[in-house]
């Protein structure tokens, strides 16, 4: 087994990672930064549209404040919404200073592109600060699958993942930030990277701690819905020329009054959007027709990111659907971004609290731009004042390593007899993800759905990896199921409707019984559920 020893392990290499760990070298500590793929790529911040909702001048921080909570419908913690307000600014001052192209646009800032470049803002929002991390001394560790944190004496204490080519590794730091990303790749219809599968919510709820609101899921309306192609987000701003209809050929934007108002809906009505959407997809098909976009439009982004595309849609319209967009819940954090437990920090769309029953759109890039510089920032702080591994005594006693070394041979014993394919298996999650947890939720269909994942759980259960890849999709396997039990349990209990979360037998938002936010957690590997009335 491979034994690394740093400072400070940032898990995860999307825009919260990248700036915990440059804030956190900054302070003279050695960090380690892994991430699943070459660092900044197959994260969902590359797929990123590069909108920030900040204060700026003419949008203040009273404004920004304002609109996250009336988004949020009573669930947001207050406390992080007013550091996310306040600190948004330097944050996005700190980004630019590290040669990010930020531009102050209508609620905050966009991420600039050349003239006519097609390249996706989060690709370019990425790439300085790759180029700032291979010119620090910032050790990374790309391709690295963690599967487990460690915890000694009740703080955390590294973390214990694969290589790709199925190498363990037992990484020892004084504190570590987790900034896994969310998990909109558990549904079938997703915008999503394929492997953002909630592992962060995983790895912290196996290390005992709580996660909170995972039933609000926010769904976003116009995504690619083409069978043979790939369902990525269409993204706006939208031309004005733009139309949608259904089968009967209906004026959709028409019927939901948003004749020259989509670009401002898509920014705090998705959750509204998404379900009369949703609604409608269930009945037939919905289309978006570009035909009428004059020419010149599509030599601008992001018509130019469309045009590149196998499929004419400049010249046909095209099927379109709701997808899942963005995890609302997650990890409980502070104001410092420590979490529960000692040495354990966390940034990014893998935490909870800021976004309430609903993320306003261009939060969460801000939330990863000032929370993922506070987690390093505390993180750094942390060790300084316990001291540095090179000051302090060994972390891990030679029989912690022995009890390591045995869990390794656990996890590699191969079996023969895969009784399910893990691919077939992922496959039947999704579909149970996209049909039972989907924007439009009941009781009958909730508790049908619990049932399915149940006999799904026990075929996972008797699926043995007879090789490492089926290894890493057993993993992948587990995590989802617990994330989908959370996510149908959760729904069941919450006998009300708000924000992005749509109960069909409870239509109405209900502040009496339900302004409480739901937390989850593992006790002896059962679920727990229990809620928590707002502060
Ligand atoms: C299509 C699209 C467009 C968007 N546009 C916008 C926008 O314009 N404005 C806005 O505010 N928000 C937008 N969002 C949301 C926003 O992009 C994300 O919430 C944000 O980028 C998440 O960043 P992150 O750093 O938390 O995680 P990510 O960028 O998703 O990175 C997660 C990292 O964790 C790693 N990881 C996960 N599990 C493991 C593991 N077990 N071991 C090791 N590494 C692991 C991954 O490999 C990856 O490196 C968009 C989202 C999508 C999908």
């Amino acid at each position: 087994m491979e034994q690394i020893a740093t400072d400070i392990l940032v898990i995860g290499s999307g825009l919260a990672g990248l700036l915990s760990a440059l804030e956190a070298e900054k302070a003279g500590l050695r960090v380690l930064l892994v991430g699943k793929f070459t660092i900044g790529m197959g994260t969902n911040t590359s797929l990123a549209n590069g909108v920030f909702t900040v204060s700026n001048s003419s949008f203040s921080k009273e404004d920004h404040l304002r609109e996250t909570l009336e988004s949020g419908k009573g669930l947001n913690q207050e406390r992080l919404v007013k550091t996310l307000v306040e600190k948004g600014p330097e944050a996005l001052k700190e980004l630019r200073d590290y040669g990010a192209p930020v531009l102050e646009k209508g609620m905050g800032y966009i991420t600039d592109r050349p003239v006519n470049s097609s390249q996706l803002p989060g690709i370019l929002l990425i790439k300085p600060l790759v180029e700032r991390l291979r010119n620090s001394s910032i050790n990374v560790l790309p391709g690295l699958i963690i599967f487990d944190l460690v915890v000694e004496e009740g703080e955390a204490r590294g973390a214990f993942g694969f290589s790709k080519d199925g190498k363990p590794y037992l990484i020892q730091s004084r504190a570590v930030v987790l900034a896994t990303g969310g998990a909109g790749a558990i549904y079938r219809r997703n915008d999503n990277q394929r492997s953002i599968l909630g592992d962060g919510y995983s790895l912290a709820l196996r290390a005992g701690l709580p996660l909170f609101d995972l039933e609000f899921v926010q769904f976003y309306p116009f995504v690619l819905g083409e069978p043979r192609l790939s369902s990525f987000l269409l993204y706006p701003p939208y031309p004005k020329e733009v139309r949608m209809f259904n089968e009967k050929g209906e004026d959709l934007l028409e019927k939901f009054h948003l004749q020259g108002d989509l670009n401002r809906a898509i920014v705090v009505q998705r959750d509204r959007l998404a379900i009369a959407l949703y609604d409608h997809t269930q009945c037939g098909d919905v289309f978006f027709d570009l035909t009428q976009v004059p020419q010149k439009k599509w030599e601008h982004y992001p018509l130019n990111f469309l045009k590149k595309s196998k499929f004419a849609f400049h010249e046909r319209p095209f099927l379109i659907s709701p997808a899942v967009h963005f995890f609302m819940g997650g990890m409980e954090i502070d104001e410092n971004g420590g979490t529960s437990l000692p040495g354990l920090f966390a940034a990014g769309e893998v935490t909870w609290g800021i976004h309430g029953a609903n993320r306003l759109g261009g939060n969460a890039l801000t939330e990863c731009a000032v929370f993922g510089i506070i987690g390093g920032e505390s993180a750094a702080q942390y060790v300084h004042e316990r001291g540095t591994l090179q000051e302090s005594s060994n972390l891990f006693s030679e029989n912690f390593i022995k009890k390591w070394d045995r869990k390794v041979q656990t996890y590699l014993k191969r079996r023969r007899g895969t009784f399910d394919q893990p691919k077939d298996l992922l496959k039947d999650l999704k579909d149970l993800a996209w049909r039972y947890a989907s924007p439009v939720r009941e009781e009958r269909t909730l508790k049908e759905g619990l049932d399915k994942l149940a006999s799904i759980e026990n075929r996972i259960e008797k699926a043995y990896p007879a090789s490492l890849k089926d290894l890493f999709k057993k993993r992948d396997l587990e995590n989802v199921a617990l994330l989908l039990k959370a996510i149908l349990e959760g729904s069941l209990l919450r006998t009300e409707s708000r924000g992005s979360f749509f109960r069909e037998d409870f239509q109405n938002q209900d502040d009496t019984h339900w302004l409480k936010n739901t937390c989850y957690r593992l006790e002896k590997g059962e679920l727990q559920i229990t809620h928590r009335p707002i502060k």
